[in-house]
């Protein structure tokens, strides 16, 4: 085997032995820690266009594109100008300033149903605060989401156990309270019938469905023909509101984000959208948006209080406005290029060895599923083969190709790779499905 990178990270294992004593698990996020993968997180010292360099001086090709953000590949020469220019002018004010003007309508004129948005600082705080806004212009309580869908680490929706139609989820996390977890009905994805009968027995309580538009926190599972429209409608018919969460296919699937793929929709379109990720360029900031006349339900102008001491932060939004203006047909164009490439030698590869996988997609979005079939929902999803997987993650990892750490993540390109990063990812293939095993 030509191995470019023998299996140790030496400078990583150091650091993480730094970064435990101080930091719960040494990660501040835990899919980082490389928990169902096993070994050593590479701490990464720099990156650059689709590479990343870690600090034992490997360079990887990156699918994770930091779970999304970096759709134009890392350190865009015109994203960092926008962010060295306005750091200079101050990094934060506290007071309104045109960055976020100009990040808010580039928003609001690629999504034709977000009239308004308002900025936040994470995909978490979007979703949390378009739930707490749907709860107060309905002056209901119960949520529903579907299983398999992630929103952040917000209680209400971390619920996603218990089975069973409108029975009371149970918590997923310690610490999320069971009244927090009883307002919320975990629903099976793709599943109309099931929809049908939570809102026959509960509608008049239900303050809103939040879906992700297009989920991508199970692997890839697109909505089955007429099953957002179905979303909008049983939500319509009970006057409860829909929330498409775009955090992860907002700017990525298209200019509009999903909606631009499959909305809009007979039956009108959803009432808020959140998003993040790609609209920060990798700074944290993120959105919720959606009619004028809902937004108007928040403070100042109504009674629904939200806040942030950095929010519409200035150099965050001048990263994200131009990453945005640079996400022209040309940048999705070879998105799709490249994922159409690697997807293409994935199913080779795997096809030549006999191992069972499925490969879906959302746009240029895809993830490859660890057993053969349809993939429809949650359980469907977590029937894969998880150690098989994370045989491949090594193989690949060594070759110099950093796949996200987990069977249940999508894989993410940017439009800087070049023939040089394609090339890598298709010559660490063949060894990667060898080691499965
Ligand atoms: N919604 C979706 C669909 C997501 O994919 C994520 C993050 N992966 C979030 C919300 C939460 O975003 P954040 O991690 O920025 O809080």
């Amino acid at each position: 085997l030509n191995i470019p990178y023998p299996d140790e990270a030496a400078e990583s294992a150091s650091l993480l032995r730094r970064a435990r004593d101080v930091i719960p698990g040494g990660v501040n996020s835990p899919v980082r820690a490389f928990r169902s993968v096993g070994g050593t997180p590479r701490f990464m010292r720099s990156a650059s266009g689709p590479w990343l360099t870690d600090v034992d001086g490997r360079r990887y090709v990156d699918l994770v594109c930091s779970w999304g953000p970096m759709i134009l590949g890392h350190a865009h020469p015109e994203v960092l100008e926008a962010v060295r220019t306005t750091a200079a002018d101050g990094f934060s004010f506290g007071t309104p300033s045109e960055h976020e003007v100009a990040l808010a309508e580039e928003i609001v004129a690629r999504v034709a149903p977000v009239e308004q948005v308002r900025l936040v600082n994470s995909g978490t705080e979007a979703t949390m605060s378009a739930i707490r806004l749907a709860r107060g212009a309905t002056g209901r309580s119960v949520i529903v989401k579907f299983a398999g869908c992630y929103h952040g680490h917000v209680d209400s929706l971390l619920a996603a156990a218990g089975s069973g139609l409108a029975t009371f989820a149970l918590p997923d996390s310690a610490g999320v309270p069971a009244s927090s977890a009883a307002e919320t009905i975990v629903l099976p994805y793709n599943d109309v019938p099931a929809l049908e009968a939570a809102f026959a027995e509960r509608g008049g309580q239900i303050a809103a469905v939040i879906t992700e538009a297009c989920p991508g926190n199970m692997g890839v599972v697109p909505p089955e023909p007429g099953f957002t429209e179905a979303l909008r409608q049983v939500t319509a018919a009970h006057g409860a509101l829909l929330i498409s969460d775009e955090v992860m296919t907002g700017f990525r699937c298209s200019v509009a984000g999903w909606f631009g793929l499959e909305g809009p929709y007979a039956a009108g379109a959803p009432d808020l959208f959140t998003f993040g990720k790609v609209m920060g360029g990798g700074f944290p900031t993120a959105a919720f948006g959606g009619r004028a006349d809902l937004m108007a339900q928040l403070a100042p102008e109504g009674p629904v209080y939200q806040a942030g001491t950095l929010s519409g932060n200035p150099v965050a939004s001048a990263a994200g406005l131009t990453t945005l203006r640079l996400c022209t047909p040309e940048v999705y164009a070879r998105l799709d290029e490249v994922s159409r490439t690697i997807a293409g030698a994935v199913t080779d590869e795997f096809t030549r060895a006999g191992v069972a996988h499925r490969i879906q997609w959302a746009g240029s979005m895809f993830s490859v599923f660890f057993r053969d079939g349809q993939v429809r929902n949650y359980a469907d999803s977590q029937a894969q083969d998880t150690a098989a997987f994370g045989r491949f993650f090594h193989g690949m990892l060594r070759r110099g190709v950093h796949l996200p750490p987990s069977a249940f993540e999508t894989w993410f390109v940017s439009a800087a790779m070049d023939d040089e990063a394609v090339e890598t990812v298709l010559s660490a293939l063949p060894g990667a499905v060898a080691d499965i095993g």
